[in-house]
């Protein structure tokens, strides 16, 4: 008896609420459900902009060929709308209009400088990260910091709206979509679902600000869990951006610049100006503050 009731608490305590008890007629089986009606792809839905919809439309045509399956592109793309910021923001393009001086000022604070030096420090990952890119981590400090404040400021838009709307305003189409086709491509693959795809405005996703392109053909799986998890994982994150330079031509113990010293008088507005070569600041009396030459590393 007692054992009978401690099997019954158990199962009760497994599955929840106790099953009724048995009757002498049970009662009838329930009419089955009637099968779930076959999928079938998702109509895209008129947007109330005929513009949109005639190049959602063309657009659709050109992801099929492009491999992905139909019903995908219609699903992810029913009752998109295009999205007004990044349409006014694809227009402004403030991101180059600042002189150098202007920008390095703008972007340094001594709470950005603390919090970079403790993650220098703090951080297991950097000496296999430098190991096998080549990219030292205070590079990847600093990338890391203007591109997410460390991971905090990764961008809540929908990557496939944004494309979208790049894509239909036109000033970039060619290069959206195949943006957006990558996004696509990303979710056919399960890598990543729609609703972690979230970016910038212009769709850089994660803590380093990934396009969809560059996820599929560059990010890497830092910190060895079986994922491309540049959201989540500063390590998965930050070997990607370090494997990224890499691939653009980054040269491992190269040193990107030189401390100098300036002839009294010096017009330091020649600094905001186009990109000079060595001879041209050696005629001005600028000298590598080293003593070495300009060539030497
Ligand atoms: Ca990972």
């Amino acid at each position: 008896m007692d054992r009978r009731l401690l099997l019954v608490l158990f199962l009760a305590g497994c599955a929840g609420p106790a099953p009724p008890p048995p009757t002498h007629t049970p009662p009838p089986a329930p009419t089955p459900a009637p099968p779930p009606a076959v999928a079938t792809p998702v109509a895209p839905v008129a947007s109330g902009d005929a513009d949109y919809d005639a190049w959602r439309s063309a657009f659709r045509g050109r992801a099929i060929a492009a491999g992905l399956p139909g019903a995908l592109v219609d699903r992810e793309m029913a009752g998109l709308t295009p999205h007004p910021r990044v349409i006014s923001l694809d227009s402004a393009q403030p991101e180059f209009s600042k002189p150098i001086g202007a920008y390095v000022n703008g972007v340094i604070s001594a709470d950005r400088i603390a919090r970079g030096q403790r993650y220098r420090n703090d951080l297991p990952f950097w000496p296999e990260v430098e190991q096998r890119f080549g990219v030292p981590r205070d590079i990847l400090i600093a990338v890391w910091a203007m591109e997410s404040a460390f991971g905090a400021v990764q961008g809540d838009f929908d990557v496939v709206r944004s494309m979208s709307s790049l894509a239909y305003h036109g000033r970039r189409r060619a290069w959206a979509e195949g943006e957006l086709i990558a996004t696509l491509k990303i979710i056919q693959s399960g890598e990543a679902g729609r609703a972690q795809l979230k970016g910038s405005w212009a769709g850089a996703m994660g803590q380093t600000q990934f396009l969809p392109s560059n996820y599929i053909s560059t990010a890497v799986d830092g910190d060895g869990d079986g994922k491309r998890d540049i959201w989540r994982s500063p390590n998965d994150a930050l070997a990607s951006a370090a494997n990224l330079l890499a691939k653009g031509g980054w040269v491992r113990g190269q040193a990107w610049a030189r401390e100098v010293t300036l002839p009294a008088g010096f017009d330091y507005s020649l600094t905001e100006g186009p990109k000079e070569a060595p001879a041209y600041w050696e005629g001005l009396g600028v000298k590598p503050a080293d003593g070495r030459p300009w060539t030497a590393e």
